[in-house]
């Protein structure tokens, strides 16, 4: 049946995708993307991947969580909203959570405190949680540790961080990092020290309708593209596409539990 890459991270219930949806997933499944998880960031986006799931429950898998760019003054009924929703769907993740103190620094503390309470959630639920962590590292790490969750495990998702960064990510041993199109774009620095994580802890993901890879940069992204990306990454590592698939698939199976189709 050949190639079966799964896109860890993807957000295709975007309204970037209103027009072409079944013809994206078509494209998807005949470029060996077969299996996608899609995170969540709010309420308008839990909503429409409940009813995108619906359709293709078969290979879309649903995970929930409030991203740190919408964390604002009203975060105690998002949480609320989304907690109770967790109680009543069966999801494969606590996510996107984490720090963005790239956008926005307003609700600094709100972030940490949103943060703190969904890794409980996790905890709570043994589930594993996808981070979303911008120009907030040094600040996640320390409320990794703070909360101090051994059983704990999950992915760095769109990891864009520094060499030391990336060391101290893989510190936690049971976090996978993953890796999207920003490690094709010339200007990152991520491709001379990817080789750094163990092919056993690295994930492809695609991070749509953001980020397209090269030579698709700048256009919308979609699964399908994370071709370019996976085979960008074997060469960095020297071995076949078809090797790297398969680890990495074993990968986000492993973490996520999925099905092996
Ligand atoms: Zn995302």
């Amino acid at each position: 049946m050949g190639r079966s890459l799964i896109d860890s991270h993807t957000h295709i219930y975007d309204e970037a995708f209103d027009e072409d949806r079944e013809a994206m997933l078509q494209r998807a499944l005949e470029a060996g993307v077969r299996q996608m998880v899609l995170p969540n960031v709010d309420q308008v986006s839990w909503e429409r991947m409940l009813r995108l799931v619906e359709y293709h429950p078969d290979y879309l898998y649903p995970t929930i969580g409030l991203h740190p760019t919408s964390v604002g003054a009203d975060y105690e009924a998002l949480l609320a909203y989304l907690e109770e929703q967790l109680a009543h769907h069966s999801v494969y993740a606590i996510g996107e959570i984490g720090l963005d103190f790239y956008w926005d620094r307003t609700y600094e503390a709100e972030q940490v405190e949103v943060f703190r309470r969904q890794l409980g959630w996790a905890d709570r639920s043994s589930l594993p949680v996808i981070l979303h962590v911008r120009d907030a590292f040094a600040r996640a790490f320390e409320t990794l540790r703070a909360v101090a969750l051994p059983e704990l495990r999950g992915v760095f998702h769109s990891f864009t961080g520094t060499e030391e960064e990336l060391e101290e990510a893989l510190s936690f041993e049971h976090f996978y990092i993953g890796i999207n199109g920003v490690v094709t774009f010339k200007n990152s620095s991520l491709k001379d020290y990817i080789t750094r994580i163990p092919l056993e802890r690295l994930l492809l993901e695609t991070d749509a309708p953001y980020l397209s890879p090269v030579p698709k940069r700048g256009k919308r992204n979609e699964p399908s593209h994370l071709v370019y990306t996976a085979q960008f990454v074997a060469d960095c590592y020297g071995i076949d596409l078809d090797t790297l698939t398969e680890v990495t698939s074993q990968n986000a199976r492993r973490l996520f539990a999925l099905p092996t189709l």
